[in-house]
């Protein structure tokens, strides 16, 4: 070789350095190798593959001066192929065919395709040792490829391989800057708004065309239905006819692909390039479908479920079609980071939803009367709402996220007879629990029903309602005890006095008539006492104060009670200094009759029982004593309760209704007075009525 041909190569390779050092895009990297590079290496032609990403095919970039549809024919190819393209990415070594009958020798399936020229050079294309593509050089001539002519070639591949690797860097480094931004934009658009019906709309107008030609998002309904929520097109008329092709068509749940598959797998389906057969058994025999199909142009798509916590809510399809390339791993990765923010995005906004609902049940059992306890699986209080609080005596802040049996000691003993109903089934009945909490005898209603998570128990204080009802059937038994036995003797005594078959004489009849009276007596008084009891209750009562003086009432009392005093006992006044006071003359009578009746019952073995009057201030005090049975002292207070009797059994054999005190302290405190007693069980009790001077 000539010093001219020398220096005339080494200009042209410096041509190519210089072209190659101003291109920037892959693009310009390709045009500059392909027209200046070629014309440097005096070849026809030239072709640059590369590797794909997953080494496994070879794709053609570009060429220059072949003919025919070499693009189209070797578009992609194995590396695996028996062509000169794919053994030198194999063997990272350049190859140089001199002759056609060469390389017909070496790769004889080039020779059956028939494909022409002569001599050919193939040179690895690598940065730091890895090959990551070839150059193919076609020359017109046969050329013999000596040292210089080989070094050359290799010079030029290798600054081809230097800026074609810092263009497709730059390339990949932009795609992810713009990756980034757009998934930036995106985030923001997603936590702009809670209602993300508009932001994945938006999101889907975001997407086009930058990222597709078409961007839809559908929604798994909750029967299993696929609402489709946006699409996307900058064409609106365009998404105009995808709306009504979707009513036309709508989507199969049972499709094996697209949407309907990505929902049912969760998984994501990606077409780098949309197989024939499957747009073939999308359309089927419908020949306006083919229509359809060919029309959109479908080439490349994506499709990604929208998955939070697990639940797979909807899909993202991307689309490739008219404009968009066709989609690469890369441009999956983004889907998928993009369903991902979408997924939370969405999923946010519904826990969001469902938590201020859950706010506004907890407001609304803030003011329920019931208490409401729900409880998680593992038995710990989930909510505890004031109620709650008031019937067991312990607040919110102290039972929330504690387990219930260290919250409520008693909660075993209160819910273990509650039969759990199940949501939705028709309630079961509370049932009604007796419990001891702080002290306090309680009853509580309780009825629960398992959600699945957990639990929620309804208690209500039933105390009231108990007692109420524990009244009545005092009242029933006593009533019925104490009218029986007065009934009983009236019978009796009337019967044996119808008797013909016996002789009565004078003074039996006198005897039976009197009990006959005295019995009816004591039925009149128990009913008396069971009608005044209800009226006091009903406040029913009408007082009529006027001036009276209490020592004269008393007297009048002992007197009538000295009529039929029994053995042993002996009565007493002392009224000195008693002042006279404004109050109800019948009503205190009937006080003192009740207390000084009790006073005698009361004692069985006899004894003193008497009234003293005096003096307190400007009213006056009235203490009825007696020396008889005496009361405990756990019994003071209970024993002016209405039915309450300390021997309700009545084994000393002393009747009575148990109404008697109640009605001396309701007629009392209606005069504005107090009535309290003073006892020792075995010695003797003393009532001690206190009234001021005018009500
Ligand atoms: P009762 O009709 O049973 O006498 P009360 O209301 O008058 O009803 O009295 C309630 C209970 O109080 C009685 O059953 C009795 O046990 C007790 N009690 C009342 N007065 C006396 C008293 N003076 N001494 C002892 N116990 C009394």
């Amino acid at each position: 070789m000539s010093v001219h041909e020398r220096e005339d190569r080494a200009l042209r390779l410096q041509r190519v350095a210089e072209l190659l050092a101003e291109a920037v895009t892959p693009q310009e990297v390709l045009d500059a190798i392909l027209t200046e590079g070629v014309r440097a290496a005096e070849a026809r032609a030239g072709a640059i593959g590369v590797l794909s990403d997953d080494g496994e095919s070879v794709e053609l970039l570009a060429q220059q001066g072949y003919a025919g549809a070499i693009m189209e024919d070797w578009a992609r190819f194995p590396v695996s192929a028996h062509v000169p393209m794919s053994q030198v990415m194999r063997t990272g070594e350049p190859l140089f065919i001199s002759t056609l009958t060469e390389r017909n020798e070496l790769f004889p399936e080039l020779a059956q395709r028939g494909q022409e020229g002569s001599s050919i050079a193939v040179l690895p294309l690598a940065v730091e040792g890895r090959v990551f593509g070839a150059m193919a050089l076609s020359f017109a001539d046969e050329v013999e490829f000596g040292l210089e002519r080989r070094e050359m070639k290799v010079a030029l591949a290798r600054q081809a391989s230097q800026a074609l690797a810092r263009s497709r860097l730059f390339a990949q480094e932009q795609a992810l800057r713009e990756r980034m931004t757009f998934l930036a934009e995106a985030s923001e658009l997603l936590s702009s708004s809670l209602d993300y019906n508009l932001t994945l709309r938006q999101l889907t107008q975001l997407a086009v065309p930058g990222l597709a030609d078409w961007c839809a998002i559908d929604m798994a309904g909750e029967n299993g239905e696929i609402v489709r929520l946006a699409v996307a097109h900058q064409d609106p008329e365009k998404v105009r006819w995808a709306y009504a092709l979707q009513d036309r068509y709508p989507p199969k749940p049972d499709q094996p692909h697209g949407v309907p598959q990505v929902l049912r797998s969760g998984e994501a389906e990606f077409f780098p390039v949309i197989p024939d057969e499957i747009l073939e058994e999308a359309i089927g025999d419908d020949e306006e479908m083919r229509e359809i199909v060919e029309q959109l142009g479908l080439r490349s798509t994506i499709c990604v479920p929208l998955t939070a916590r697990g639940r797979t809510l909807g899909a993202l399809t991307l689309i490739a079609a008219e404009t968009h390339p066709t989609y690469t791993e890369a441009d999956l990765q983004l889907a998928l980071e993009l369903a991902h923010r979408a997924a939370v995005a969405v999923d946010n906004a519904r826990l969001y939803g469902e938590a201020e609902k859950g706010a506004n049940a907890a407001q609304a059992l803030a003011y329920v009367a019931d208490g409401v306890v729900l409880l998680d699986g593992d038995g710990v209080v989930r909510h505890w709402n004031p109620a709650a609080a008031a019937i067991t005596g312990v607040d919110e802040t102290h039972a929330l996220g504690k387990p219930v049996d260290e919250v409520v000691s008693a909660w075993a003993a209160l819910t273990s007879h509650v039969p759990l109903a199940q949501p939705g089934a028709s309630g079961t009945r509370p049932v009604t629990v007796p419990l001891v909490l702080d002290g306090r005898e309680l009853w509580v209603a309780v009825s629960g029903v398992d959600f699945g998570e957990g639990t929620v128990y309804a208690l209500q204080d039933v105390t009231g309602e108990r007692a109420l009802e524990k009244t009545r059937s005092d009242f029933v038994a006593t009533a019925s005890h104490e009218l029986r036995t007065p009934l009983a003797a009236v019978y009796g005594a009337v019967r044996t006095l119808r008797r013909e078959d016996i002789e009565l004489s004078e003074a039996d009849r006198t005897t039976f008539l009197e009990m006959i009276e005295s019995e009816a007596l004591r039925l009149s008084h128990i009913v008396g006492q069971i009608l005044l009891a209800g009226q006091l209750d009903a406040d029913a009562v009408e007082l009529s104060v006027t001036e009276c003086n209490p020592a004269e009432i008393a007297a009048g009392v002992i007197e009538s009670a000295s009529v039929h005093l029994p053995e042993g006992i002996t009565l007493s006044l002392n009224a000195d200094g008693a002042p006279s006071i404004m109050c109800d003359e019948n009503k205190l009578r009937q006080v003192l009759v009740n207390l000084l009746d009790n006073g005698i019952k009361y004692s069985p073995d006899g004894g003193k029982v008497g009234i003293r009057l005096e003096r307190d201030g400007n009213g006056c005090l009235i203490e009825v004593s007696d020396e008889g049975l005496g009361i405990p002292s756990s019994e003071r207070e209970k024993i002016f309760e209405k039915f309450y009797r300390l021997d309700p059994q009545q084994t000393k054999g002393v009747g009575g209704s148990g109404l008697g005190l109640y009605i001396c302290r309701e007629l009392v405190e209606r005069m504005d007075g107090t009535l309290v007693v003073d006892s020792e069980p075995g010695v003797g009790s003393r009532f001690t009525v206190a009234l001021p001077a005018r009500p």
